[in-house]
């Protein structure tokens, strides 16, 4: 069975970069059609916890350099979404508080801040009491903490369900199927279009595979390795805000010497998170991970422990050996194109990918420096 419908571009992945990739297209007047297998946002773009820096994974110069551009596109986000679709997608300015709760911690927070001023970066060190001043939930027993005010947060399933909303206003339609290869065009180096599940094809001048975890099985259908493996998350939702002996929390924070991080939301519960397991594509959550990340986060703040517990969530990282998503061509494909292994970061890097993706696809001269992203460090290592 064929399906008739022939797009500009084919994007197969409905998650946040898969969907702000449809919407910068679409917004450029080109025909774009989203195939997704489960839901919208169905993976960690639905669940992630949608704090926006660049410090939790691994910190390459190039991902740096992208971390400014792609934060000034989430502000231009905040008010243009919201504008095209009416939904508030929980973009919140607050401060973020790494918290030493050692003299070796805060060396450690001291290096991270001198690291970051010669990014351009200000990152103030305050006292313990200084904490208390902008929020009672940190213990008073730490040395002191580093303030970020440029590391925002956001809910990105919101994000992603506004994308698609604003794509689909620009005519970009999204489908329903599972993608299971490139249909084959007759030309070396072409695809048509891609395979479903269900016998069918979507016929496309360009595909695009945004499958987060799931595109590392695309290293077979481009003939080229993809190493993208998934890495489980859990985090826990703690209600913060609806009982009057706890103070509000009003930040974001986390100490150097544990693992995890408290994020305040501005629409949704607070999220503890979050672990790092190696588990393959298991989404289930589990008691074990509630205990050790209620555990942690309990050693930095005692209202912690006692806060009610609202959710419990796991959602898959996609992972890459060397820490850098893939952002590119196909290596040996003329109008096959790649864009996964965000890692710990992918909302965060999610408005500078789609904008790269789409100069790219419209032949135009990339505005952001990806060279760092590319494929052929698959072929020729560097
Ligand atoms: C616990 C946790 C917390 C996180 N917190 C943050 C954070 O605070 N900040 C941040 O920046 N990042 C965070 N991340 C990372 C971020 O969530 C991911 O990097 C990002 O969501 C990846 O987006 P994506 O669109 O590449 O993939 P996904 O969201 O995984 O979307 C891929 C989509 O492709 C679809 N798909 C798969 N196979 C097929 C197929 N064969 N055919 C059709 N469709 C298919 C899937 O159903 C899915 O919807 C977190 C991740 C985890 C696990």
């Amino acid at each position: 069975m064929t399906n008739n419908s022939v797009a500009d571009v084919l994007i197969v992945g409905g998650g946040v970069i898969g969907s702000l990739t449809a919407y910068r297209l679409s917004k450029a007047g080109h025909k774009v059609t989203v195939v997704e297998a489960d839901g919208i946002a169905s993976g960690a773009s639905g669940t992630s916890g949608g704090w926006l820096t660049p410090y939790s994974h691994a910190l390459h110069p190039s991902m740096l350099a992208l971390a400014p551009p792609s934060l000034a596109l989430h502000r231009e986000l905040a008010i243009s979404l919201p504008a095209e679709t009416g939904i508030d997608h929980g973009f919140t300015e607050m401060p973020y508080l790494r918290c030493a709760m050692t003299e070796e911690g805060a060396g450690e927070l001291r290096e991270f801040q001198a690291i970051r001023a010669t990014e351009g970066t200000v990152m103030e060190w305050i006292s313990a009491e200084e904490v208390r001043q902008i929020t009672r939930w940190i213990t008073a027993d730490i040395v002191g903490a580093l303030v970020s005010n440029s590391e925002p947060n956001l809910d990105s399933y919101r994000l992603t369900v506004s994308a698609v909303q604003a794509a689909e206003k620009h005519g970009a339609t999204f489908v329903s199927g599972r993608v299971t290869g490139l249909t084959d065009a007759g030309t070396e180096g072409r695809a048509a279009g891609v395979d479903l599940e269900d016998g069918s094809t979507l016929s496309a001048a360009t595909v695009l595979l945004a499958m987060g975890p799931w595109t590392g099985a695309c290293g077979e259908w481009i003939g080229s390795p993809l190493p993208i493996k998934p890495q489980r998350g859990q985090m826990v939702q703690i209600a913060t805000d609806n009982d009057d002996e706890t103070p509000p929390l009003e930040a974001g924070f986390s100490a150097v010497e544990l693992p995890g991080s408290v994020l305040k939301k501005r629409l949704t519960d607070t999220v503890v998170g979050a672990t790092k397991e190696d588990v393959g594509f298991d989404r289930s959550t589990t008691q074990d991970a509630l205990v050790l990340l209620l555990e942690q986060a309990s050693r930095l703040s005692e209202y912690v422990a006692t806060a009610q517990i609202t959710g419990q969530t796991a959602c898959l990282r996609p992972i890459t050996p060397d820490g850098r998503p893939y952002v590119g061509r196909a290596p040996k494909w003329d109008n096959v194109y790649v864009a996964a292994g965000h890692a710990s970061e992918g909302i965060n890097f999610a408005p500078v990918t789609a904008v790269a993706m789409a100069d790219l696809i419209a032949g135009n001269e990339a505005t952001v420096d990806i060279s760092a992203l590319s494929l052929d460090r698959v072929v020729t290592p560097v």
